[in-house]
């Protein structure tokens, strides 16, 4: 059965979940799917409550952030990347982990060659985009690679991508702040408190992210391996198992320790048993409703 898009009225098959054109949802929500509050950290919810609450932030990352840092960013990657095409494997990866944790829309993907192991999302709530290089493709298993790409689909799921920038941007230095001041767009200065303030969201919002990835594939171990692999190639944005704490108050990502014990720990909670039993709810009702033949009674999934 195909559905008509609302958003750019293109047709895409029923199970496809989202639009082959605009990459929208274009099935509804169920009482059964993944709503953020199922793995959000209560940290990370609380801080950024806070964030989008201050008006300097959120007139600063609405008009320089996005505009500014995301057409560069963008205009790189399609110079020098790869676009991802609609129902290649890694876009039915993609489609399926997005199916899991019922996102809004899918991010635009490229891969980027090279030997760096890295994957990031950035951009506005409904124009995302995600990236991830060869060398990640290369090294990580099939559920090593979902649970990358079920992270980075939180942050989108999450309203993560505005504030992550301005985090990021804040993170390698002063470069990108003073171009905001340059354009004439900012000209307060962001204070340390905030910026700091800034910095502990991000980490905390890397764990919620982590627990929306163990949702995916349900397994720590699977996640575990992942952050070892993500550690031995030196992922250059995160810490080393080693780090202390001093050294996180000036990091974007938590090491890759605390992020192992928490997501073990959300594995052994009553949240996480609870969200993987709506999960197989929703897959039950999913399948009850998929279109059966009427001669034989076959489910109907081509
Ligand atoms: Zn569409
Ligand atoms: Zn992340």
């Amino acid at each position: 059965m195909e559905v008509l898009c609302a958003h750019c009225g293109a047709y895409s098959k029923l199970e496809r979940i989202f639009c082959l054109r605009c990459r929208r949802r274009i099935i509804p929500l169920t009482p059964y799917d993944i709503v953020i509050s199922d793995f959000i950290h209560p940290q990370d919810q609380e801080n950024l409550e806070v964030l989008k609450g201050s008006p300097l932030l959120s007139f600063a990352v609405k008009q320089a952030v996005i505009n500014r840092h995301s057409k560069k960013m963008r205009r790189w990657l399609r110079h020098n990347a790869i676009r991802v095409k609609p129902l290649s494997k890694i876009d039915t990866l993609i489609r399926n982990c997005g199916e899991i944790l019922a996102i809004h829309m899918l991010p635009e993907t490229y891969i980027i060659p090279s030997k760096d192991v890295n994957a990031f999302t950035f951009g506005s709530d409904d124009n995302p985009t995600m990236a991830l290089t060869s060398a990640m493709l290369e090294i990580l298993n099939e559920q090593e690679l979902r649970a990358v790409i079920g992270h980075e689909l939180a942050h989108i799921k999450s309203k993560h991508l505005i504030y992550h920038t301005l985090a990021e941007s804040l993170a390698r230095g002063a470069g990108m702040l003073a171009s905001f001041i340059g354009s004439g767009i900012l000209t307060l200065t962001i204070e340390l408190p905030i910026r700091m303030l800034l910095l502990a969201w991000h980490r905390e919002s890397e764990i919620s992210a982590d627990r929306a990835s163990l949702l995916i594939v349900k397994d720590p171990t699977v996640i575990e391996t992942l952050m070892r692999k993500l550690m031995q190639h030196g992922r250059e944005s995160e810490s080393s198992l080693e780090e202390d704490e001093v050294d996180e108050y000036f990091k974007t990502h938590p090491n890759y320790g605390r992020r192992i014990k928490e997501v073990r720990e959300f594995y052994n909670s009553r949240k996480y048993r609870e969200a993987i039993a709506k999960l197989e709810k929703r897959m039950e009702i999913a399948t009850a409703l998929a279109p059966a033949c009427k001669f034989c009674g076959e489910q109907n999934t081509g």
